[in-house]
């Protein structure tokens, strides 16, 4: 069954409490000596709480040995070095879902990543692949932002006012599948951080406005970026109480083109034009380059903003010697670091922190995945209900056909 996880760190986002760095550090240890563990799911057999990392390599070989091509695992860019070691294939969490749409030989698609990426790799799947993820306390405080009663509540109020008829609802893929069944049940589409603006003039074609979930820096970055005026982009405060129109005024939301669900990213909010400037006076001619979840301000201080798809062909395609600060996951941008000896690549922000989420998938989680399947047992399956994959789908294949 698919299950909207709510971890303490998403909630503690969700609240606006913020999110602490639940990682003191990216090198493995066994899962029990992990700072956090006491908040993660506990539900694996004690076994495995305590292996060191040498074990838990050779267990995740020996089960991958034994499911040859009935399995592939894949990798998302933020996940963690000890885990995306594994992967058959890494990427971003479009270019993994189709991926795994694309092959469907695999029985098993064991997802590294957090769970809405699970589930549209579930949606976009053959019927006979079982989508697992690893660990179900992966999820991603962004996506839980826009919870599916906040937005129900939110269009009926749209509805009242009477905008909902002019506004198309448009989200990140970063979402639930029930927010992309519902934008997909009205007529909207899904778009990623590569293809938000693509999508963003497909939507102004059919309708006067946009309602886009979850991450308002995206959708203000690519509004702006279009010339979408700042005044005429809202932020609608999905906290609210019914009746309160998210904090706008009925003349801001009639006039408005762009209204912002207030979600963001705990990781990419850390970022700052300071640090930009920081960067700037201490290694001059300096490339930074940051994701668009970041805050608008810092991507205007930025020299390239895009997806990590983007991120890590700026620094591929960069001449040797070059010096490159990266606004985004710190698990992306030390492995480019790596692979980059030529170039200085570091990332803007000193307080090096992954994303508390992401980091949940402890290679101890994989190992148990994977001797599970290996023994006959499916555990972790994310399996979105028929009747949200069939909406969501077609928000989905929408954005398929406008980029
Ligand atoms: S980096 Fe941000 S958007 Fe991505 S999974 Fe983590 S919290 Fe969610």
């Amino acid at each position: 069954m698919t299950t909207n996880v709510l971890a303490p760190a998403t909630q503690a986002a969700a609240t606006g409490a913020g999110i602490a760095c639940e990682s003191d550090s990216i090198a493995t240890v066994p899962l029990a000596e992990e700072r956090a563990f006491a908040y993660w799911q506990q539900d694996i057999p004690a076994e495995y709480w305590r292996l060191a990392p040498d074990e838990l390599t050779a267990r995740i070989r020996a089960a991958r040995r034994a499911l040859r091509t009935r399995a592939i695992i894949l990798g998302h860019h933020y996940q963690r070095e000890d885990v995306i070691a594994f992967a058959d294939e890494k990427g971003d969490s479009f270019k993994l879902a189709r991926w795994a749409a694309g092959h469907p030989e695999s029985e098993y698609i064991v997802f590294c990543g957090v769970h809405f990426m699970a589930e549209a790799a579930d949606i976009l799947s053959a019927p006979h692949q079982k989508v697992v993820l690893p660990n179900m306390a992966a999820g991603c405080s962004m996506s839980d932002m826009a919870d599916p009663d906040d937005v129900y509540s939110a269009w009926a109020e749209m509805e009242e006012i009477g905008i909902a008829q002019d506004t198309l609802p448009i989200t990140y893929i970063n979402s639930a599948a029930a927010l992309k069944a519902f934008v997909g049940a009205h007529g909207g589409a899904v778009c990623t951080s590569s293809n938000a603006r693509k999508v963003l003039e497909w939507a102004f074609g059919q309708k006067k406005r946009v309602l886009f979930f979850p991450d308002q820096h995206l959708g203000r970055n690519t509004g702006y970026a279009m010339g979408v005026p700042l005044d005429q982009m809202v932020l609608w405060g999905w906290a609210r109480p019914y009746g309160s129109m998210g904090g706008q005024t009925r003349e801001a939301l009639e006039r408005s083109r762009v209204i912002l669900w207030a979600g963001h990213c705990s990781v990419h909010q850390r970022f700052t034009p300071e640090q930009v400037a920081d960067a700037r006076r201490k290694h001059p001619g300096v490339i930074v380059v940051v994701h668009p979840e970041c805050r608008l301000e810092t991507v205007r201080a930025a020299d390239l903003n895009g997806s990590t798809e983007f991120i890590a062909r700026t620094v591929a395609e960069a001449p040797g010697g070059s010096t490159i600060a990266i606004g985004t996951e710190i698990n992306l941008v030390s492995r480019l670091a790596k692979e980059h000896p030529d170039k200085t690549v570091f990332c803007l922000d000193p307080v090096v922190c992954p994303c508390s989420t992401m980091y949940r998938v402890h290679p101890a989680y994989l190992a148990w995945t994977l001797e599970s399947l290996a023994a006959g047992r499916v555990v972790n399956q994310i399996v979105v209900p028929e009747e949200i994959a069939r909406d969501a789908r077609l928000a989905l294949d929408r954005m398929l056909a406008i980029t």
